[in-house]
């Protein structure tokens, strides 16, 4: 996995499984863009998906979450590039 190296990188671990994971963010015009995990203390939404205590939470982990296959579908647990 990619990871350019201006870019602040989140390597975990996931507060759900505990495996470490490659990500990073960016600010966008629509705030704070995750890739590789959900930030779910944010004010984005995620935190509907998390259980008590959970911080971040991988995307292999939120996309098998029930409460998020009911809002976004099934996504892929193939690994995404961040970039
Ligand atoms: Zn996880």
């Amino acid at each position: 996995m990619k990871i350019d190296s201006n870019t602040p990188v989140e390597n975990g671990p996931c507060d759900r499984c505990g495996f470490k994971f490659n990500g990073n963010y960016t600010i966008s015009d629509f705030g704070q863009v995750t890739c590789g995990y959900y930030d779910v203390t944010g004010p984005y939404g995620w935190s509907m998906y998390a259980d008590e205590g959970e911080k971040i939470v991988c995307e292999d982990c939120m996309w098998v979450d029930p409460r998020y296959i009911a809002v976004y579908g099934i996504m892929s647990t193939s690994y995404i590039i961040c970039k």
